[in-house]
């Protein structure tokens, strides 16, 4: 073992010498004899000794107890005095400088060594404790949570770092206070003052946690989540010591365990309450209703019409955008008691809640209808949509939510059924004619196996020369037995049933077939200028010319049909199955096929005059893109909407809109056509407006193609009349 050093400060050397040779002898190695205290610090500063001797008096500015205080305080070496004096106040002074021992002189050499290996021992022992100490508080002070201890008395003893950042209290300042005062404790909802933990483990004797939803206000007014629980301390006899407790910012576990609550009620997509959240509220308004009569709620189901088209040809990720885009319209249009949440799909469903009147429900789903209509942009698609909505009032005494569902779904289906963009609202009824509906669904589906569709023909004339040019083919649907169907009764139907395209080609084959036979058998145009109703009167007309038949066939083309690639394949088909050039076809679309698929549709129209086919832009003025698309696409014929074409005799705004119709098409090199013409007035101002072509019941109603064969066959006869008696 190495030889310990010891340092002697003596002024009188010859005891110096002496005390150096009794160290010696002992087996200590004593390197020199310091005589100053100003020498002491120095020789201490550069050999660290393992112990100093220090005599008090030195002949010297700084005495034995200063160069004491200076050596164990900075460098922690073990001070041992050596005095003749015993005076109070020298030891006094001694003792606060915390030496080891304390020798009086003349002293024994047994004395001496004792003092000296005690000192060694309690030196080491010391060291030992203060390095846990240290190691202790620099784990405390390294952990992540907060962590706080009081004394027995329940006074804050201890704060680590973290616990100050959390509560905003320096342990300087926490030290010696109640924890009451350091750490308030909140809850969350009831906004009460927690009890203290700290202070109740110490009292209750078992360790306490902190509610769930705790928070902890800051000294500067903060509020943390936070999560705690606090224990008593109990020295090594079992004596309360104390209590120690533990804070953990729980800010991002509660968001955690807020997202994770959110997402199993709420649809990941929209971000709407989704079925489960949903029914749990329409189960909790059914159970209010029961127990409090005046309160009324509405159910609405809404499901978006021709949502799958979009999805399918425009793909998932924008069918997704769609209903994305969807959800905000909704909200805005509902109180903030209201519940939306989408069920899934493409289906949504709200509940009213607090509502004393029909009215005020059906006002909200004709706003939800509005709101809906405007042209949604997805990317750089222009999407149109519109919705049904199905209806359930609290009126009708429910107790099962499966009920309700059913019925608001039967009412949805009411509503898509009436054609789309409407809402309606359950009746008892509605269970036999919703049995009535699915019934015809099935039965659309066979009708054209089972010959049941047929074609009726609408004139389409000139009106410069009365001729019928064109006739339009409108779809009917007859049951045997039954009352003749108009298209408003299953079109829509059939779109949301995938059977449209279908139809369209049946139709589309129909009557190109029809106007072949016609033609082969050398019918001729139809005038009806000597028509009284027709003809102007004092009509200074050209009379009309008897020219080569040239009369065309007019269809309706579903814009589904657009997401079709073989669309024009098809045409091509049918028009060299039935023989009939595509100079007589006119194919009606509707700007519904622009605004979804534009570029496709381009293309497509393109190929499609390549047949020689016509483009009839159906129903303008309807939609929302209007004139600015106009000029992208091949249109030749443009058909403006009855519901302009019939107000132009009495409303001066529409008469405003139609001539400026009007006028654009002809700048664009395009035809015009009124649709709905029905009164003679209507017809004069079109005519006077430049107008090409007119259609409605003035001039004929569709009828069936052997009604129309028969006046044409009529035609026909009197114009060979005419032309022989010339
Ligand atoms: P649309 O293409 O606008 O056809 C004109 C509609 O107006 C026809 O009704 C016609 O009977 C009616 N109409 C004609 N003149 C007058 C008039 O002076 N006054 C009034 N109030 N109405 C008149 P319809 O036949 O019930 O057809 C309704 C709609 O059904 C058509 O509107 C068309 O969009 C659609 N449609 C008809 N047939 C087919 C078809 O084969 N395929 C497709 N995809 N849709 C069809
Ligand atoms: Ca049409
Ligand atoms: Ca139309």
């Amino acid at each position: 073992m190495e030889k310990k050093t010891i340092l002697v400060v003596e002024d009188e050397v010859v005891i110096a010498m002496d005390i150096q040779a009794t160290l010696v002898d002992m087996g200590y190695e004593v390197p020199e004899i310091i005589t100053s205290g100003e020498a002491a610090i120095q020789t201490a500063l550069e050999l660290y000794p393992d112990l100093v001797l220090m005599d008090i008096h030195l002949n010297d500015t700084v005495d034995g107890i200063t160069a004491a205080a200076t050596i164990t305080e900075a460098l922690d070496i073990p001070v041992i005095y050596l005095t003749a004096y015993a005076d109070e106040e020298t030891l006094r002074r001694a003792s606060l400088t915390t030496p080891f021992g304390y020798i009086l002189k003349p002293f024994e050499a047994r004395e001496l060594r004792a003092n000296i290996e005690i000192t060694f021992y309690k030196h080491s022992l010391e060291k030992t404790i203060k390095e846990h100490r240290q190691w202790l508080l620099a784990v405390l002070n390294s952990i992540s949570e907060g962590v706080a201890a009081s004394d027995p008395r329940g006074l804050i003893k201890f704060m680590n770092p973290v616990a100050e950042t959390l509560t905003g209290w320096s342990q300087a300042e926490a030290i010696g206070r109640s924890p009451v005062e350091v750490f308030h404790f909140l809850d969350e909802v009831t906004r009460n003052l927690i009890d203290n933990p700290l202070l109740k483990s110490l009292h209750e004797n078992h360790t306490v946690y902190l509610p769930e939803n705790a928070l902890l206000l800051t000294k500067h007014g903060d509020e943390i989540p936070v999560a705690d629980s606090a224990a008593p301390i109990y020295n090594d006899r079992g004596r309360l010591e104390g209590a120690v407790m533990v804070v953990r910012d729980s800010t991002e576990q509660r968001r955690m365990e807020a997202q994770l609550e959110h997402n199993a009620l709420h649809d990941p997509l929209t971000q709407l309450p989704n079925r489960a959240l949903f029914l749990n509220r329409l189960q909790q308004a059914v159970d209010r209703a029961q127990r409090s009569p005046e309160f009324g709620f509405a159910l609405m189901l809404l499901d978006l019409d021709r949502f799958k088209s979009i999805n399918d040809t425009l793909g998932h990720l924008v069918g997704d955008q769609l209903l994305m885009a969807i959800a905000p319209r909704l909200q805005t249009q509902l109180r903030s008691i209201d519940t939306v949440a989408r069920f899934g799909g493409d289906e949504f469903a709200v509940l009213l809640e607090d509502i004393t009147d029909v009215a005020f429900v059906c006002r909200t789903a004709k706003r939800i209808l509005s709101e809906l209509r405007p042209p949604f942009l997805i990317g750089h698609h222009e999407l149109l949509i519109t919705a049904s909505i199905g209806i359930v009032l609290s009126s009708i005494p429910y107790e099962q939510i499966t009920d309700l569902l059913r019925d608001a779904d039967i009412a949805m289906y009411r509503a898509k059924a009436r054609g789309r963009g409407n809402y309606e609202l359950f009746d008892t009824l509605m269970h036999g004619l919703t049995i009535e509906l699915m019934q015809r669904e099935y039965a659309l589906s066979s009708a054209i196996a089972h010959d049941e569709l047929v074609v009726h023909y609408q004139p389409i004339v000139s009106l410069v020369t009365h001729e019928v040019t064109s006739l339009e083919a409108l779809v009917r649907w007859q049951k045997p037995d039954e009352a003749l169907m108009y298209p408003d009764q299953f079109i829509a139907l059939a779109e949301d049933m995938g059977l449209i395209t279908t139809l369209d080609q049946w139709v589309i084959r129909e009557a190109c077939q029809q106007l072949q036979v016609w033609q082969q058998l050398g019918v001729g145009a139809w005038v009806l200028a000597d028509d009284p109703l027709v003809r102007r009167a004092n009509s200074t007309d050209p009379t009309p010319t008897l020219s080569i038949p040239t009369l065309s066939i007019n269809v309706n083309l579903s814009s589904n049909h657009f997401t079709q690639k073989n669309l024009v394949e098809t045409f091509a088909s049918i028009l060299q199955d039935t023989g009939l050039s595509g100079h007589h076809l006119k194919l009606e679309i509707t700007e519904s096929v622009f605004i979804e698929n534009a570029k496709e549709a381009a293309a497509m129209l393109k190929q499609l005059k390549e047949l020689n086919v016509q483009i009839c832009l159906d129903d303008f003025g309807t939609g929302y893109s209007s004139f600015s698309y106009l000029h992208q696409f091949p249109i030749d014929i443009v058909k403006i909407d009855r519901s302009f074409v019939q107000g132009i005799g009495t409303d001066a705004g529409k008469l405003a809109i139609v001539r400026a119709m009007v006028g654009l098409c002809h700048t664009l090199g395009m035809a015009v056509t009124a649709e709905g013409i029905e009164t003679p007035q209507q017809r004069d101002i079109l005519q006077d407006l430049g107008c090409e072509y007119g259609q409605g019941h003035l001039f004929a109603r569709a009828t069936d193609g052997a009604t129309i064969a028969l006046k044409l066959k009529t035609a026909n006869r009197r114009r060979a009349g005419e032309s022989g008696g010339r």
